[in-house]
């Protein structure tokens, strides 16, 4: 609604959110807009399509709203990229710095088969912290990473510069 794009008009800015500060960029009421939320993953996965992608691999949460709309529209599967304690069974793990501390984020064993060339999806690239850190798990894997995709890069934080793969991080929109 209200943009050219069908899409953006409903992303919403939130002021001082999660903290004093901070400009956050609020997707939910894109979401819950059928058309728009169907625009939002047609732009995402478009420049995927000839890709040859074997998987798509999305980060918790919203990772998963968008990757799994994302890999069925592109014809292949999904797997989590989840916080730690959610995945049953055997994990690939990655601990990464934030801001106060650290956290890890966690793949099954087995989830992506070797040679697979997996695409990683996020709704916000902010710091690249959180989307380094699932490429760099990735890395230790035997899949090839095809490339990262977000909904939304906040350019002025330069998050870019963290993802040091040689293969493309698309952002539909860039604020
Ligand atoms: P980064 O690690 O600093 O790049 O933060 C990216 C992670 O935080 C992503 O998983 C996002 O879901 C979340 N995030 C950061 N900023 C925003 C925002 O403005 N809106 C929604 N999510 C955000």
């Amino acid at each position: 609604g209200l943009s050219v794009d069908g899409f953006s008009g409903l992303i919403r800015d939130v002021a001082d959110f999660p903290k004093p500060g901070i400009l956050f960029k609020d997707v939910m009421p894109m979401l819950a807009d059928g058309p728009a939320f169907a625009a939002a993953v047609a732009a995402m996965a478009a420049p995927w399509r000839d890709a040859r992608l074997g998987a798509v691999a999305g980060v918790e949460a919203r990772g998963f709203i968008f990757g799994a709309a994302m890999a069925r529209e592109l014809g292949v599967g999904f797997v989590p990229v989840r916080k730690p304690g959610k995945l049953p069974g055997e994990v690939h793990e990655i601990a990464y710095a934030l801001e106060y501390g650290s956290d890890r984020l966690q793949v099954q064993r087995g989830a992506l088969a070797p040679g697979d060339r997996v695409l990683l999806v996020d709704d916000v690239l902010a710091t690249g912290g959180t989307l380094a850190a699932a490429a760099s798990l990735l890395a230790g894997l035997e899949v090839e990473l095809a490339g990262g995709a977000v909904l939304i890069e906040l350019a002025a934080l330069g998050g870019r510069a963290r993802w040091t793969s040689a293969s493309p991080l698309l952002a539909t929109l860039r604020y």
